[in-house]
């Protein structure tokens, strides 16, 4: 047949599919005359009309006699569908097998079945690298993985544990932000297979699964080991060493456990009758518990929480750089690159707590404080909350200046409002006044209103921060950039990032724009002083509401 026109592009739909013998013959495949390549023995060609009903896609020409075997349409469909039905019942079978999978239901895991792709890799192979962004979830179905973490400074991989047929990983990129936080290497001489699933798939019918969610929590672990450090400490061991800051509900004071002259903590004090009367039980509880699973390095630790009749106290890491505001205070504004600096500190944060659907709600310099290495980091959880999938919160909350409309309107929110700070705060470091001010709150809010664009930026302010700022305080929040559907690493690709070294922020080896002199662990000269407590101790409360802090 050389030189014959098997199919030809465009024309009508041909009932045949060919496949090329395994011995003999060559051909040719074009497009509107334009040579795309040459098929040898064994290739198939012609199935997609069939498969997709449409219109030949490519004319093959036989380039060499040739011999083809030529399978009818019917037959063709008959062959795909068994073969797909079979290979949907082997997949769903295994599925049953694998233990996070056996409460699902059968047509579940059809529908997995048939979105799922095997994917084989060799011995050494990387199937997923540290750092890199992730889009799939993935279920050994035969072979082992080992996982590796990069160890801080060093080119050394530590060995976390073994997967084997039936384990799954990927599952913590499609959970929090989308890079991966280990690596996952081919441990095994015949190699391995993986069923893959896509985000989207994932999301729908997986990660709502409680193994999921609790399996592999080396973060949770990591916060067990650290609490547990201090699981026999007593209030009675600390000792105040000067006020670091006053709160809503009270003082946070310096302090260092007796015997202990090497570290520090500050110490949160609440008085108990004043959260009673402003209603803020709940708001303190969950502060308590976001602040004290959370494990981040832009979050303040909190390592244990006390009470006695008239306090509730929180123990919590020391940041001794002092608030982002004094700092802002002391040099009226920052310029653009310690701008990005301090904001890409606190995108970092919102990443951390939203990907766990955690809501801040308090964005201001105020609640930015810095390490000793100038590095910042995010304090004040009483306003922060964890949303339920998809859900948005009423509470009116926040600070005036920082609050978005939708909170103003009472409309619902959710964490599309952390967006909206971020763009106030951007504005307000870039200018030592954030963008929506008045003479009160209810002044404030007007301006809030009316939006943005209503909002002179100064020239001080570049054009693509300005763009970022304008993208990122829209009226309707969910058109805020971090809101849609790359979500907060839309932020991080944005034009005023560029060339920003997000690696190094993460692995805090980016030398930070300001560097704070702290002397040592007791050095407090970074805050202001704070006059004795005027007030005389508060009430007892002995109701028991916040037996669970
Ligand atoms: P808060 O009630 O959480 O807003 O804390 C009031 C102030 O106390 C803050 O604005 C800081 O100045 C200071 N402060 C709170 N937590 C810490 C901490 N972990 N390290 C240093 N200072 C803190």
């Amino acid at each position: 047949m050389r030189s014959s026109y098997l199919l030809v592009g465009r024309g009508p739909m041909s009932i045949n599919l060919f496949l090329l013998p395994s011995t003999q013959g060559r051909v040719e495949v074009s497009r509107e005359n334009k040579y795309l390549s040459t098929l040898h023995p064994g290739k198939v060609l012609g199935e997609l009309a069939i498969l997709y009903n449409c219109k030949r896609t490519a004319t093959i020409k036989a380039a060499t006699d040739c011999k083809l075997w030529a399978i009818e349409r019917q037959c063709f469909q008959t062959i795909m569908m068994r073969t797909g039905l079979i290979r949907q019942a082997e997949y769903t079978d295994f599925l049953k097998s694998v233990p996070i999978f056996k409460d699902l239901p059968e047509e579940t895991l059809i529908k997995i079945s048939d979105v799922l792709e095997e994917t084989y890799y060799n011995e050494g192979d990387y199937i997923i690298r540290q750092g890199a962004r992730g889009d799939t979830f993935f279920i050994i179905s035969k072979g082992q993985v080992k996982v590796t973490i990069k160890q801080p400074n060093s080119v050394d991989e530590k060995f976390i544990r073994t997967l084997r047929k039936g384990d799954f990983f990927g599952e913590k990129a499609l959970q929090g932000d989308d890079l991966r936080t280990a690596n996952i290497i081919v441990d095994d001489p015949e190699g391995v297979s993986c069923l893959v699933i896509d985000r989207e798939t994932f999301n729908q019918l997986i990660s709502g699964l409680d193994e999921i969610r609790t399996r592999y929590k080396d973060e949770l672990t990591d916060r067990k080991r650290l609490n547990e450090e201090f699981e026999n400490l007593r209030l009675s061991e600390l000792r105040v060493i000067a006020t670091l800051g006053v709160g809503g509900f009270g003082r946070v004071e310096l302090v260092q456990v007796a015997g202990d002259p090497q570290r520090s903590f500050a110490l949160k004090q609440m008085k108990k009758s004043q959260i009673v009367e402003t209603r803020q039980q709940q708001h303190i509880m969950s502060e308590k518990e976001i602040m004290g699973e959370a494990n981040c390095d832009f979050i303040v630790k909190l390592y244990k929480t006390f009470k006695d009749r008239k306090y509730l106290y929180m123990l919590m890491e020391s940041c001794l750089g002092g608030e982002l505001w004094t700092i802002l205070r002391d040099k009226g504004h920052f310029d653009d690159g310690t701008t990005r600096f301090y904001t890409a500190c606190v995108i970092e944060a919102f990443d951390y707590l939203h990907s766990r659907n955690i809501i801040y709600r308090d964005l201001k310099p105020e609640n930015l404080l810095l390490d000793v290495n100038g590095y910042v980091k995010l304090v004040d959880f009483g306003f922060a909350k964890r949303l339920l999938h998809g859900r948005k919160t009423w509470t009116f909350c926040g600070t005036p200046e920082y609050v978005a409309p939708e909170v103003i309107l009472n409309r619902g929110h959710d964490i599309s409002a952390d967006y909206w700070s971020l763009g106030v705060l951007m504005f307000e470091l870039l200018t030592g006044t954030p963008p929506f001010t008045g003479a009160d709150p209810m002044k404030t809010y007007n301006i809030i209103l009316k939006g943005i664009d209503a909002i002179e930026f100064p020239r001080n302010i570049t054009r693509n921060a300005t763009v970022l700022i304008k993208k990122l305080c829209r009226d309707n929040p969910a058109e805020r950039l971090g809101y849609q559907k790359g979500g907060i690493s839309e932020i991080q690709k944005h034009k005023w990032f560029d060339g920003f070294n997000w690696e190094g922020l993460r692995t805090r080896t980016l030398t930070p724009p300001i560097l704070p002199k702290v002397r040592n662990v007791i050095d407090t000269s970074n805050f202001d002083d704070y006059p004795p407590d005027a007030d005389g101790p508060p009430a007892d409360d002995l109701t028991g509401w916040d037996a669970d802090f």
